[in-house]
């Protein structure tokens, strides 16, 4: 800071200055005068009302008023601060006597419609009216009573937003917040003067309205005139810890509150780089499963058909000795393991860790399989490194998104949000390619309403158009790149009236958003399991890939290719080696110099040979060659396809292991289960899809009767003879950062609030933007692969009608088994099939209705919901509720590269039902 007096005179003619009561401080570029002054005085020099750390300048409350000359002692105006620019040469005076006066007077004239019940209130102690009052000196309300809005009644129907509107102060944040923040606008000011109101929607109740209950209107609202049923902004918790949510892979930070040993709500930080203030429903309010009645609370065995609780010495005895028993009777590749991507970066290192140098089996595979393996498989062949480019930040610095196979306001929320500001503000360019008008697509450019598995298709179109209208980057393709030649020549024998007809996509939009997308001076890409989930996933993600090389979008701010990962920790999983070709770092375990490092490292010989993936370990149990399956926190039997081969796979397998929170579908299967722990519970590391390392801190004690995932691992090691120190962050950090070569500079003390985002240099160096000078391939890689018909459709389609792919609802995660016990379930109370008006004519199906879905595999009955957000001969379904158990049709059709099931892609006919599949599921 420069400072001194103004007498003196400014002495650096490059620096401008402006006074505070007289004395010279600097100015910086886009300040206002509020930010000026808490630059240089504290943030409490200046109070305020409407103004937020997460919000626009807005100036309704007046409260931050200060007085403004342009000369010393010259004449002054009185300006809102908080929205006015700061300049050169402006004398501030931000608390003379008429300021004061006008701060008190307004205070009072909105004290004259607000309850004065502030020792009952929610928010006493930590109301910013209450304390804007005291820091004013209201002592009493000069004015008489009059006419008021103290009779307003209280909005109690939602299962977590409240409202008392009589405490309302009409400062605007809530609305601000819905629009700014959330881009929802449900919230906004009706009537004029005295009459003017906050109104939900069409002045309707919470639940009526279409609230999202982000929580930012809430967390927004100075006052309790906004609340939630969490009574978050109340002081009653002794404790507040910083930890990350456990839902999608978007990474929020959380401020989670605890009184007693017990959380009571939890507050997005604005400080924290991820989320910067803001959440999404399961994140601020879908906690409380973690000490639901529902808990397993008990190691247990099933002996005869029925679980007996057992003790963990017992249990650990047990399987012990059955494990060892297959393994020395059939061999270390009789035995599976499935980690979890909701644990941490630790815990899923040490499962891969007793897999590998305990059993002796590179059998270890985690949920990437089923959404995200060809989106490591398929960047790691074209740049050399399978993770995200650059980060969610960048969106500041690009022109153009092109957002493919994603719906981030349901799936990614948070990210979901901003691609919603930026698609919404003037001058923008946003490409959605979806089978489904989602959200995002309703406000982008273009929407590219693809035939589902035609991805290949239309972005092979994409680059057609890029090259023959001259867009191509030549200068970066010679520099970086390789096998451009021939991919050109490939790409450029394409047959547009066969892409054109089969993706039923018209050339000349396809044509438009190219240009829009390689003319953009930054394009970013953002995709999701809408390209990986297909028989060509890995293909489609190296175009992606290619379109970025192609039009020099890779290397610097604002550009790249930006997986949207799905699980929370889904790339930590994988970076910490579960994965049955790549251990720890994605090293290749088949490379004797990685494999003679593994055994250095371990101090046992690791298998060198690529183990199971998870089909592959269902397909090896019905083969009779798997003994033993041990699955964490993954309930297979609801998520992956072809639902009732899993069943018979676990049937067949003689030793089901399940570590689990609840008791699952896939639970039911077992004959061991471990109970485990929540993010809650514990502490360690999730690694976000923008490649973010953070701290998981734990916030409460394990429930009884449970314990931390990362000590059980850690336990059975120990059990079957294999010496590994006892759990903590810091220790197994020190350890993974020996063996992963990104992770070296991580420690558990360096992580900060905010992580690192890998690699991190042993400095403590992390690093915001891949591929900058080089890739770790060394060239990025051309590779031309034409489309191709998924066999789902070429075997079925002429008895099988209509294409059935699958999306994910806003308010529950996957198969729902944390989401469904708690409040989220009175708001998305069941699956529901989208179909179009045309197609339920057709079958005289009407809104409700249960409609019979029947694949090759089997029938399920899910209930219609009529939209347009589908075209005709296409479906579109969630499987968040194991009644429906959509996964019952679903195929075991699976990506060529990476096995990655097509969940995207299924062929069914329909027809009106009475529910009767549904009554006979539950029966
Ligand atoms: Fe949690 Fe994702 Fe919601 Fe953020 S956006 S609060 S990480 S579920």
């Amino acid at each position: 800071m420069v400072e001194f007096q103004a007498a003196s005179g400014p002495g650096n003619i490059d620096t401008k200055y402006a006074y505070i009561d007289g004395q010279a401080f600097a100015i910086q570029k886009g300040e206002t005068i509020l930010s000026f002054i808490k630059r240089h005085k504290g943030k409490k020099e200046v109070p305020t009302l409407c103004d937020a750390p997460n919000l626009a300048p807005f100036g309704a409350c007046r409260v931050c008023s200060v007085e403004v000359a342009l000369e010393e002692n010259g004449k002054t105006k009185t300006l809102a601060s908080c929205h006015t620019p700061i300049a050169e040469g402006q004398y501030i005076y931000p608390n003379s006597a008429p300021i004061k006066q006008l701060r008190k007077n307004i205070i009072e004239l909105v004290l004259t419609d607000h309850p004065l019940d502030c020792l009952t209130c929610e928010v006493n102690g930590n109301c910013e009216l209450q304390d804007v009052a005291a820091r004013v000196g209201i002592r009493e309300v000069r004015y008489p009573k009059g006419a008021n809005h103290l009779g307003r009644t209280k909005d109690l129907s939602h299962p977590y937003m409240t409202s008392d509107l009589s405490k309302c102060i009409n400062c605007y944040r809530c609305v601000r917040a819905c629009d700014e923040v959330q881009g929802a606008f449900v919230l906004s000011m009706a009537g004029r003067g005295f009459d003017s109101q906050i109104i939900k929607g069409m002045n309707q109740s919470f639940m009526a309205s279409d609230c999202v209950s982000c929580g930012a209107c809430s967390q927004a609202c100075p006052t309790s005139a906004i609340s939630d049923v969490f009574q978050s902004k109340a002081i009653t918790a002794t404790a507040t810890t910083r930890t990350i949510c456990t839902y999608c892979g978007v990474g929020c930070n959380l401020d989670v509150s605890t009184s007693n040993g017990e959380v009571v709500s939890i507050r997005a930080p604005y400080d924290a780089a991820v989320n910067e203030g803001h959440t999404c429903l399961k994140g601020r309010y879908a906690f409380k499963f973690y000490n639901h009645p529902d808990r397993l609370n008990s190691p247990m065995i099933k002996r005869n058909g029925v679980f007996e609780k057992v003790s963990w010495e017992e249990v650990y005895d047990y399987l012990a000795e059955k494990l060892t028993h297959y393994k020395e009777a059939f061999g270390a590749d009789s035995i599976a393991g499935i980690s979890s991507s909701r644990c941490t970066n630790e815990e899923n290192y040490l499962m891969q860790k007793f897999m590998r140098a305990v059993i002796g089996t590179n059998n270890i595979d985690g949920c990437a399989r089923v959404c995200h393996s060809p989106t490591a498989l398929g960047m790691q062949r074209t740049f050399g490194t399978g993770a995200a480019t650059n980060s969610i930040g960048d969106l500041k610095h690009t022109n153009c998104i092109l957002v493919i196979g994603a719906n981030p306001t349901d799936a990614h929320p948070v990210t979901g949000a901003k691609l919603k500001q930026f698609a919404m503000k003037a001058g923008n360019v946003s490409i959605v390619i979806d089978p489904r008008r989602t959200e995002l697509a309703r406000y982008a450019d273009y929407h590219l309403a693809l035939r589902p598995g035609t991805n290949v298709a239309v972005l092979n179109m994409m680059m057609y158009y890029i090259v023959t209208e001259g867009l191509a980057d030549e200068a970066f393709i010679a520099a970086r790149t390789e096998g451009f030649a021939i991919y050109k020549e490939e790409l450029l024998r394409i047959d547009l009236d066969e892409m054109e007809a089969v993706s039923g996509v018209d050339r000349n939009l396809v044509r438009a958003a190219a240009i829009a997308y390689a003319t953009a001076p930054n394009a970013m890409s953002f995709h999701g399991l809408g390209v990986t989930e297909h028989s060509q996933g890995t293909f489609a993600v190296m175009q992606i890939a290619d379109l970025a090389l192609l039009t020099g979008n890779i290397g610097r701010p604002g550009v790249g290719v930006n997986p949207l990962r799905g699980q929370n920790n889904v790339q930590g999983s994988a970076d910490m080696g579960v994965q049955p070709h790549q251990g720890a770092g994605y090293l290749d375990v088949t490379n004797p110099e990685v494999n003679a490092r593994y055994n250095q490292f371990y101090g046992v010989a690791v298998p060198a040979e690529i183990g199971y993936k998870i089909p592959e370990m269902f397909d090896a149990a019905l083969a009779g060659k798997l003994r033993a399956i041990w699955i964490i926190g993954e309930d297979v039997v609801q998520t992956d396809p072809n639902t009732q081969k899993v069943i018979k796979a676990l049937e067949a397998t003689d030793l089901v292991v399940v570590q689990e929170l609840f008791m699952t579908e896939t639970a039911k299967y077992a004959d061991v289960i471990l109970p485990g722990a929540s993010f809650l519970e514990k502490s360690g590391t999730f690694t976000n899809g923008e490649r973010r390392v953070q701290a998981v801190r734990q916030v409460v004690e394990p429930i009884e009767g449970t314990k931390p995932d990362g000590q059980i691992i850690i336990d059975m090691m120990n059990k079957m003879g294999y010496q590994q120190d006892d759990y903590t962050p810091a220790g197994m950090l020190a350890e993974i950062a020996q063996i992963v070569p990104f992770f070296a500079g991580i420690t558990w003390e360096n992580l900060g609030s905010n992580g690192k985002q890998w690699p991190v240099a042993p400095d403590g160096t992390d690093t915001q933007i891949l591929h900058q000078n080089d890739f770790k391939r060394g060239k990025g890689y051309f590779e031309f692969n034409p489309f191709v018909e998924t066999e789902e459709l070429t075997e079925n389609a002429k008895d099988y009608p209509y294409i059935l792919t699958t999306n994910r609802e806003l308010e529950h995660y996957n198969c729902g088994a944390m989401t469904r016990r708690t409040e989220n379930e009175k708001i998305l109370t069941s699956d529901f099939l989208m179909i179009h008006p045309l197609d339920a004519r057709t079958h005289l199906i009407q809104e409700g209705d249960w409609v019979c879905l029947e694949s090759p595999r089997g029938k399920v009955d899910v209930k219609a919901r009529i939209t347009d957000e589908v075209r005709p001969g296409v479906l579109s379904t969630t499987f968040h509720f194991p009644e429906i158990m959509v996964n019952n049709i679903t195929s075991d059709i699976h990506d060529s590269e990476a096995k990655c099931p097509e969940y995207k892609v299924v062929a069914v006919r329909i027809r009106k039902s009475k529910g009767k599949i549904k009554a006979l599921a539950e029966s």
